[in-house]
């Protein structure tokens, strides 16, 4: 369901009915913000969106896969990304009104929006940079670059000496 039109849940048509949304992005279309990773292959989205109360409901699935750099090593390391999303996005324009109201626990991670509604591709590009692990390693066992030389030591083993730490007990050690 292509139509190359960018997805608005607005809330006038929610209003009206549920919206059913089923979308693909190709790699370069979503803007994720100078993210240290690259989408490789198409993202999907199918779910739907949703008037609670005054609260846009989005829910569906989400589907990619990435690409971004080893943490140890720099080597390119792909990570799948499959996600249920069921997410809660106020009107902007309630915070004024409940500036008083204490926002319990679970209210935390509840997003507002302004205006007339959200952009799908708002919503989609948010939760894929959620969906990326903090640390990105392409092998558990990944020996990194070499701190002097550089070289990949997954690749090759290089000669380098450690430079060694300076500690008060260093002497005493070596005797
Ligand atoms: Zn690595
Ligand atoms: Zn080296």
């Amino acid at each position: 369901m292509k139509t190359g039109i960018p997805v608005f849940i607005s809330v006038e048509e929610l209003q009206l009915h549920r919206i059913l949304l089923s979308e693909a992005y190709a790699p370069e279309v979503l803007d994720y913000h100078g993210a240290d990773f690259r989408q490789r292959g198409e993202l999907t989205f199918k779910g739907s969106a949703e008037l609670v109360g005054s609260e846009i409901r989005v829910r569906g699935h989400l589907a990619t896969r990435l690409e971004a750099p080893c943490d140890r090593c720099l080597g390119a390391v792909e990570i799948p990304i499959e996600r249920d999303v069921d997410l809660f996005y106020r009107p902007m324009q309630e915070i004024a009104r409940e500036e008083e109201v204490e926002i319990s626990p679970d209210e935390l991670d509840v997003s507002f929006y302004e205006g007339d509604g959200i952009a799908l591709a708002d919503v989609v590009t948010e939760q894929v940079i959620l969906a990326v692990p903090m640390k990105v390693i392409c092998h558990a066992d990944c020996k990194g670059l070499c701190p002097v030389c550089g070289a990949n030591r997954n690749l090759e083993a290089c000669a380098c000496q450690e430079p060694r730490r300076e500690s008060p007990f260093s002497s005493l050690l070596e005797r």
